[in-house]
């Protein structure tokens, strides 16, 4: 029976990385994969973290599974990040948060709620998107259709053409929406165009799924959730699919939270059942550790403190990498306006390379971006920039 199954695509962004990984070139670079380097271009465990650690370690009493869930105070912390400390949702109970494995986990969860629970059969996502999302609402059942996003020509949100086609979006459809640093596109809508999509989304009904796995790359924690709370101020309904992989840097610990807004807390409990049942029957209850760390470093005022300092340190850091990056372009005397790159907020920047461009920086200079042309900037360092830059120079010309 196996030898008729056949050979499936490797993943465009993590085969890059096999490729990478494959280069014999010394002074090769891997701008592919979404993981933040510090200046040393290592992924360092955050200091916050490694206290937390250390915590845990002497205070952990059992590896007894956890419920379906996961551990008991973690909702609690993550819906004060998502709403805010003194947020009414929060007051009136109206919200319920599974401990997800990963934002991908929650993805999955919140798609499995909307198919088999609310019957939804169709989700739109931005053009472009994160690469897995079609692959993630696909394989829960989900149709996707695409609504208008970036405009290539001006490098910007093409705003106009985003709300015309999300007109065809019908009421009980769900509208993926990025909460922060768009990823791919690094061109988040500003707080008047999510105010105008937040009506737009009451108006006609949609079922908004709020992905979040950049709080706080982009401006600051608060800051950062203005999307989303915008949204929540219109609808009685939401869910959203948070990631812990890139703010707390525990990417392998599969850290993430599904949670979904009821009009009611009694609704709120109904609902949240069936989400239980659903993980139950996909893998059962979570793994314990990431989300062990998350709820000590949210429930201990020092450790919050210093982990909002280096997540603020993370985010500086790639905004330097911006400029920087900009300022070598000119400097090598490289044709064109690339402010825009500054403008853009997260780990991504959507440089406009060319799929020719690109392969053209791998062969002749060992430089890995996504064939989209998408940069991970949190990839760029001090040490790195001249050769990238000589590189993007010698293909643009
Ligand atoms: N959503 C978006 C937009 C992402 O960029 C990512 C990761 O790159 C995820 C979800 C998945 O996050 P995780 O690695 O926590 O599953």
């Amino acid at each position: 029976m196996f030898e008729s199954v056949p050979q499936a695509k490797a993943d465009p962004i993590l085969g890059l990385t096999e490729a990478y990984n494959a280069d014999p070139r010394a002074n090769k670079i891997n701008l592919g994969v979404g993981v933040y380097k510090d200046e040393a271009g290592t992924t360092p465990i955050l200091a916050s973290v490694k206290q937390a650690e250390a915590l845990l370690l002497d205070t952990e009493k059992t590896k007894s599974y956890l419920g379906i869930q996961g551990v008991p105070e973690y909702g609690a912390h993550v819906q004060k990040l998502l709403f805010g400390a003194d947020s009414a949702i929060i007051a009136d109970n109206r919200a319920r948060t599974a401990q997800a494995p990963g934002g991908t986990g929650a993805l999955r969860i919140a798609a499995d709620f909307a198919v088999r629970n609310l019957g939804r059969k169709t989700i739109w996502v931005s053009n472009p998107t994160w690469a897995n999302h079609a692959a993630v609402f696909g394989a829960a059942g989900l149709t996707v259709e695409q609504y208008a996003y970036y405009n290539p020509a001006t490098s910007d949100l093409d705003f106009d053409a985003m709300v015309e086609s999300l007109k065809a979006a019908k009421a009980g459809d769900l509208v993926l929406l990025h909460g922060c640093c768009h990823n791919p596109t690094g061109i988040d809508p500003t707080a008047e165009q999510w105010q105008v999509l937040a009506e737009m989304s009451a108006a006609a009904g949609w079922l908004p799924l709020f992905d979040f796995a950049y709080q706080g790359f982009a401006t600051g924690i608060e800051e950062d959730a203005q999307g989303l709370r915008t949204f929540l101020a219109n609808h009685g309904e939401l869910l959203i699919a948070s990631s812990f992989s890139k703010n707390f840097g525990l990417y392998n610990e599969r850290t993430g939270a599904f949670t979904l807004v009821a009009p009611s807390a009694a609704v709120a409990d109904t609902a949240f059942s069936q989400v239980k049942v659903n993980i139950r029957a996909m893998y059962s209850n979570p793994p314990a550790h990431g989300a062990k760390v998350v709820s000590t470093i949210l429930g201990n005022d020092d450790l919050y403190a210093q982990w909002v300092a280096e997540v603020t340190e993370m985010r500086v850091r790639i905004h330097q990498m911006r400029d920087l990056f900009v300022e070598t372009l000119a400097d090598k005397g490289v044709d064109g306006d690339f402010s825009f790159i500054q403008r853009q907020n997260g780990m991504f920047s959507f440089s406009g390379l060319n799929p020719a461009q690109v392969g053209k920086l791998k062969d002749d200079h060992g430089i890995y971006i996504v064939g989209s042309g998408r940069i991970s900037v949190a990839g760029m360092t001090k040490a790195n920039m001249d050769a990238l830059c000589t590189g993007v120079a010698d293909v643009l010309k």
